[in-house]
């Protein structure tokens, strides 16, 4: 966690939490062998700041005790005070566009496999500001996706920090001069992102998105995003959607909390449909900041 490289210094007055402390995110740091650290023994939340306001919170949290609770561990925390750890670590660092980073590690230990019964979870919060018209850019331009083979375990619905299959297709998608790499499935079908869940538009106008049933994460901007749908009447699928079909698709996009809908232009350097920014995609961001400023509202 303590992130000083040179050339790389947090801007000044960044704040982090870490075990019930707000100390400079330059001196922040945990135990080396935080279980965390040695083996991604832990589990995280992405939550994006707008307006100085925690988007779809409790949707987050309630998919954290969820994630804790598949890996034997309860909220260290209860959930109406995570959440006024994380507005106060977004407003000790003077967040009003950004991203909240909540990780909960199941603590320090002597190294060893099996996981102690008795260690004291580690809770970290950062906070990362961000250019709110990054993004805008980026859905007003649409963005590349390359596809690539699903390396990853059989429980992506734990929101672990076990990242590395992610990480490297990521990477391998910025190589490629993509945003974005799609997993596929053994069967030739699309999973999710490496950071977002992966949509197509069939030849009906209906959004289609893989199930969850079908071993991948429960993206908050998804569900959001589905409700919205359910809400307006607008009919959507939940199921597996092939390569092939995505090559074919009217349009594509992404969703997550970092980003909210954005449209997808390229697939594999093949364009979708006519290559421009198709109405479904702009929709469906306009249906999801709709619904979600509602939610957040109560
Ligand atoms: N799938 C994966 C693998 C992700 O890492 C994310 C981002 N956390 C998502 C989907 C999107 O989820 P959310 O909408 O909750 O950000």
């Amino acid at each position: 966690m303590h992130i000083s490289r040179a050339g790389r210094r947090p801007p000044p007055g960044r704040i982090a939490y870490v075990d019930g402390r707000y100390i400079r995110h330059g001196a922040a740091g945990v135990h080396v062998e935080d279980r965390g650290l040695q083996f991604a023994d832990s589990v995280y939340e992405v939550i994006a700041v707008s307006n100085a306001r925690l988007v779809d919170a409790a949707p987050h949290i309630l998919r954290l005790e969820k994630s804790l609770s598949s890996i034997g561990m309860a909220m260290p925390v209860c959930p109406a005070s995570l959440a006024v750890i994380l507005n106060e670590t977004a407003r000790r660092n003077q967040l009003r566009e950004g991203l909240l980073y909540l990780q909960i590690t199941r603590g320090a230990a002597p190294r060893a496999h099996a996981a102690p019964d008795d260690t004291s979870p580690t809770v970290i919060v950062t906070a990362k500001r961000m250019d709110a018209s990054l993004m805008e850019t980026r859905r007003a331009a649409g963005v590349a996706v390359m596809t690539t083979a699903d390396i990853r375990w059989a429980r992506c619905d734990i929101k672990s920090t076990g990242l590395l299959p992610n990480v490297l297709a990521k990477t391998e998608a910025r190589k490629q001069g993509a945003d974005e790499a799609w997993f596929v499935d053994g069967d030739g079908f699309v999973t999710e992102g490496s950071s977002t869940n992966a949509w197509i538009v069939g030849g009906d106008g209906e959004p289609i998105t893989r199930s969850l049933r079908d071993n991948i994460l429960a993206g908050i901007t998804r569900g959001v995003l589905l409700q919205a749908l359910s809400d307006a009447g607008i009919a959507a699928r939940e199921r597996a959607f092939s390569v092939e079909e995505a090559y074919g698709a009217r349009e594509a996009f992404i969703s997550s909390a970092t980003g909210g809908v954005i449209p997808v232009v390229k697939i594999d350097g093949k364009p979708v449909g006519s290559g421009a920014i198709g109405p479904v995609a702009k929709q469906m961001h306009a249906l999801y900041c709709e619904l979600s400023r509602k939610i957040s509202m109560v």
